[in-house]
């Protein structure tokens, strides 16, 4: 049996897609190899969303140079956002590669691959207007209580920074059906979350269902105990998804809600279309409909342009929607992006003074937050021990916060209830308050 490996970087669609194309591949007859040095085929899945990602790749090709030239037959491919951005760059910079496909043309991968092996090269890059395959049913997810369910390809914002449009496309809509059926599956199957995905999750729609009409759906269905859905704009958080948020019992009490800055000015040149009183009403609604209610964020620090004050207005916004938990970059200039041609960069050393500002502040944040839940009990959907400690399982609170509990092997999965009996700014330690319950 042919074995593989996928080596995965970036954001969740990634993590997911590299689930999609690792269903394609067993399919093939492919079985998961325990590292590249063992695998007939190595699949990068790539991410190009800041200067380091992109990166990396190449770094990663030069040391997986020296496997393909010790095994020939080895396939070596680039997929995901940088195959997309570099296309046929990559066979310049890296001969040794044998196949490159974009993010959108995941469903071809089989065929990439003979065609590969046949002609020694293959490569396929979307256009907009490319059909989209939706894989269903087909992908092999890792194992645990979570499962990812894709409901759009693409973004069409135009944010002065990113480079997610060129890479992935122009939006298209999955199937309400077909997204249904695929939760009501994994459901039955006995995976009570299901994570709804999309680059822009809340502009989803598909013919009179918007997500709200969509988060209704999924809630009614048996054995779906928790559900989220990332990434979302705050421009598209509607009233009709916040209420949805407040309605339904399997929606969970925490929204990744990347706010990029708190400054206007900046908001504006990111093109973000939307304002920081904007943001800040829409947090203070759900906090107060919403028990228990987090947020975390994405921050971009040192946009071109950024003064002192805008970046001082960046951590009033951190201290005012208090969030659990925010995932800061210094602005990466992203060749393409409208904000490439900015002459007015911030120095590399001012970028990375204020992200560590930004993240001293944080930590008090959320160390505070953290405090203020210790005696309090939540229920922890398990997945496993910890990576750390053997003597370890981990879960996570509705709210999304990770909790650390004493190893039991008769309850290493599932939920919990757990009292909380130590914060620390990441995470909580927790005792068990009541047996564990089956998933
Ligand atoms: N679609 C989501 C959105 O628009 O909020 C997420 C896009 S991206 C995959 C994830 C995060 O990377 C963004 O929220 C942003 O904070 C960050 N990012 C994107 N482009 C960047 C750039 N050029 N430099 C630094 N950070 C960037």
């Amino acid at each position: 049996m042919k074995r593989y490996v996928i080596e995965t970087w970036g954001c969740q669609m990634n993590v997911h897609d590299s689930e999609k194309m690792a269903g394609i591949l067993r399919g093939c007859g492919y079985e998961e190899a325990p590292s590249a040095g063992e695998a007939d085929l190595v699949l990068l899945n790539t991410c190009s969303v800041r200067e380091k990602a992109a990166a990396k790749v190449f770094s990663r090709l030069g040391a997986l140079r020296r496997l393909k030239r010790a095994r020939p037959s080895m396939i070596l491919g680039v997929c995901g956002c940088v195959a997309q951005v570099e296309g046929e760059t990559i066979f310049r910079r890296a001969p040794w590669v044998d196949l490159v496909m974009g993010p959108r043309n995941l469903a071809q991968l089989g065929d990439l691959l003979e065609r590969a092996r046949r002609d020694g090269r293959s490569i396929s890059l979307a256009r907009d207007d490319d059909p989209i395959v939706f894989p269903s049913g087909t992908a092999a997810r890792a194992q645990g209580p979570k499962a990812y369910v894709t409901v759009m390809e693409g973004c069409n914002k135009s944010c002065a920074f990113c480079i997610v449009p060129q890479t992935r496309g122009r939006e298209v809509y999955r199937d309400t059906e077909a997204i249904v059926a695929e939760a009501r599956d994994l459901a039955a199957g006995g995976t009570p979350e299901i994570e709804l995905l999309g680059q822009n999750v809340n502009a989803w729609h598909h013919g009179p269902d918007d997500l709200a009409a969509l988060l209704h759906r999924i809630d009614r269905l048996p054995g779906v105990r928790r559900l989220r859905f990332t990434t979302s704009h705050p421009g598209h958080l509607t009233p009709r998804i916040m209420e949805a948020m407040r309605d339904l019992p399997s929606v969970c009490n925490h929204l990744h809600l990347p706010a990029q800055s708190g400054s206007d000015r900046v908001l504006k040149r990111m093109r973000r279309g939307y304002t920081r009183a904007k943001c800040l009403a829409k947090i203070d609604w759900l906090r107060r409909a919403v028990p228990d209610m987090a947020f975390s964020t994405d921050l971009i620090v040192g946009f071109p342009g950024e003064t002192e004050e805008d970046f001082l207005d960046t951590l009033d916004l951190v201290r005012a929607a208090g969030f659990a938990q925010i995932y800061a970059f210094a602005y990466s200039r992203r060749p393409g992006t409208e904000a490439a041609a900015a002459t007015d960069g911030v120095p590399a050393e001012v970028q990375s003074e204020r992200l560590q500002r930004l993240f001293r502040l944080q930590e008090e944040i959320a160390a505070r937050a953290n405090a203020d839940l210790v005696g309090r009990t939540f229920e922890v959907l398990l997945d496993g021990p910890s990576r750390l400690d053997d003597d370890v399982v981990k879960g996570r609170t509705r709210c999304n916060r990770i909790v650390h509990l004493p190893a039991n092997p008769a309850a290493a999965r599932g939920f919990l209830q757990a009292r909380i009996v130590r914060a620390h700014p990441h995470s909580l330690t927790g005792e068990p308050a009541a047996p564990a319950s089956a998933a």
